[in-house]
C-alpha cells in the first residue's frame, strides 16, 4: 500500500506536504528515512558571494551539507545535516581506488516570487539509484533522499542567488568506503550532497556558440560500458581530450562513435541538430538513449517541450558525419546545440573534423530554437509559468506573493 502510494506520487511527479513527518520512524535498513534527519547548524556561518561578482562554477559551497553513511552489517545509519567540511577516508577506500564513485547534478532555482524549486529532481533520483546499483553500491528509497535534499536547501536556501541566469547546483554524490584494495562488493558507503551557488552561464543572457573538435581517435562511451550511467570514472579521462581540443583552437570535444562517426555528444552534453531531414521534412534529432548516451534531464526537457509544440518532427535516431556532411553542404542545417543542467542549451558554430573547420549556421539562424528553449526553461523555472508541466518541486513551503 505504501509502495503503491508511493509510486504513484512518482508518476504524477509530486510529493507529498509537509515534507518532514514528524517523530521517529521505525528502523529500515532498506533506506535512511527523512524523518530521522539530524541537523546541526553550523557555528560559523560563511560571507555569501557578492552578487555583483561572477560566480565561477562550483569553487563557492554553502554552508551545509548532507551526510548519509551506510555499512553493510547495520544498512543505513541516520542522514544528517551538518556544517559543510572535509570528509576523513581510509586511505584504500576504493571509491579513490576503484573509481567505485558516482554523482548527480542539478539546480534549485529562486523564482521571481523568492521561492525556491527544484528542477525535474525526480530524474535525477532515478538516474542516481540506476547509478548505485549499477556499482554495487547500496540501494536507497528515493523520496526519502529528494525530502534530505529539499531539507537541506531549504537550510540553505538564503545562498540561492536570485539575479536572471543564477541558481543553486546541487550535486548528491555517493561513493565506496571500502577501507580494502581488494576490489569488490563495497561494504561501507557514503552519501553526501553539497550546494554551489552558480552564476549565470551566459552573463546578460548573450548565447555564446562553441567550437568543438571532433576526433573519432577519442572515444568517451561504448556499447556495454557505463557511459549512460553518471559515474565519476566517466570524466577524468575526458579532461586529456580536452585539452587536446583546446590546443586544436576548439573549446570542447565532439565525441564521435563507431566505424561510422555517430555524432553522440558534446562535453558533457547530449547534443541536437535542428534541420531539414534527407525526407524533407523539418526535424529535431537526438542520438537515442542505446548506451553510450547519458539520459540528460535537460535532453528529455527539450524533446518533451518539443513534443509538446507539435510543429516539426521530433526524432531520437542515430546521426553520422557522413549525413551531417550532406546536410551541411545541401544548407539544411539551422541549428546544432548542446544541452546539459549546466548550460540549459548551448549552441555550436564550428567543427573541427578531419582537418577541416566546418562552419555551423546556428547563430545566423537565430538561432531561433535555442533561443526559444532558454526563454521556455526559464519561464518554467523562474517565472513560475506552466505549471501544469509539474516540472517544478518547492522544496519547502513559504509565504508565496507574485510581485
Ligand atoms: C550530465 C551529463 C549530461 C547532461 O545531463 P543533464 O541531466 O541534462 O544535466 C549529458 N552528457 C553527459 C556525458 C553528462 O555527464
Amino acid at each position: 500500500m505504501a509502495a503503491a502510494a508511493l509510486r504513484q506520487i512518482w508518476t504524477r511527479k509530486f510529493l507529498p506536504v509537509p515534507w518532514l513527518l514528524c517523530g521517529p520512524r521505525r528502523y529500515d535498513s532498506s533506506s535512511f528515512k527523512a524523518a530521522d534527519l539530524q541537523l546541526e547548524m553550523t557555528q560559523e556561518p560563511h560571507k555569501k558571494p557578492d552578487p555583483s561578482k561572477p560566480l565561477l562554477f562550483g569553487k563557492t559551497f554553502t554552508d551545509h551539507m548532507l551526510m548519509v553513511e551506510w555499512n553493510r552489517e547495520k544498512g543505513w545509519g541516520q542522514p544528517r545535516i551538518q556544517p559543510f567540511q572535509n570528509l576523513t577516508v581510509h586511505p584504500a577506500c576504493s571509491a579513490l581506488h576503484y573509481s567505485l564513485q558516482l554523482f548527480e547534478g542539478m539546480k534549485a532555482f529562486k523564482g521571481r516570487d523568492q521561492c525556491v524549486r527544484l528542477f525535474r529532481p525526480w530524474l535525477n533520483m532515478d538516474r542516481m539509484l540506476r547509478s548505485a546499483l549499477r556499482l554495487c553500491l547500496p540501494s536507497f528509497d528515493k523520496v526519502e533522499l529528494l525530502q534530505c535534499i529539499c531539507r537541506l536547501v531549504e537550510v540553505d536556501k538564503d545562498w540561492v542567488p536570485d539575479s536572471s541566469g543564477t541558481s543553486l547546483y546541487v550535486r548528491p554524490v555517493l561513493i565506496g568506503n571500502e577501507p580494502s584494495l581488494g576490489v569488490g562488493n563495497p561494504t561501507r558507503a557514503l552519501l553526501f550532497v553539497i550546494l554551489c551557488p552558480v552564476g549565470a552561464y551566459f552573463p546578460g543572457d548573450a548565447l555564446s556558440p562553441v567550437s568543438l573538435l571532433a576526433d573519432p581517435s577519442f572515444i568517451r562511451a561504448w556499447v556495454g560500458g557505463v557511459g549512460d550511467y553518471k559515474l565519476g570514472g566517466n570524466y577524468g579521462p575526458t579532461v586529456f581530450v580536452q585539452q587536446e581540443a583546446l590546443k586544436k583552437g576548439c573549446e570542447q570535444v565532439l565525441w564521435l562513435y563507431g566505424p561510422d562517426h555517430q555524432l553522440t555528444e558534446v562535453g558533457t552534453m547530449n547534443i541536437f541538430i535542428f534541420w531539414t531531414h534527407e525526407d524533407g521534412a523539418l526535424e529535431l534529432v537526438t542520438p537515442p538513449l542505446d548506451g553510450v548516451i547519458l539520459p540528460g534531464v535537460v535532453r528529455q526537457s527539450l524533446l518533451d517541450l518539443a513534443r509538446t509544440w507539435g510543429e516539426f518532427r521530433v526524432a531520437e535516431r542515430k546521426i553520422t558525419m557522413k549525413e551531417f556532411l550532406q546536410a551541411l553542404e545541401d544548407g539544411r542545417v539551422r541549428e546544432v546545440f548542446g544541452s546539459g543542467t549546466a548550460c540549459q542549451v548551448c549552441p555550436v558554430h564550428r567543427i573541427l573534423y578531419q582537418g577541416k573547420h566546418l562552419h555551423i549556421p546556428t547563430m545566423e539562424n537565430g538561432p531561433e530554437l535555442i533561443l526559444r528553449f532558454h526563454k521556455e526553461l526559464k519561464a518554467i523555472q523562474v517565472r513560475c509559468t506552466c505549471w501544469e508541466m509539474g516540472w517544478m518541486l518547492v522544496p519547502f513551503r513559504t509565504e508565496i506573493h507574485i510581485p
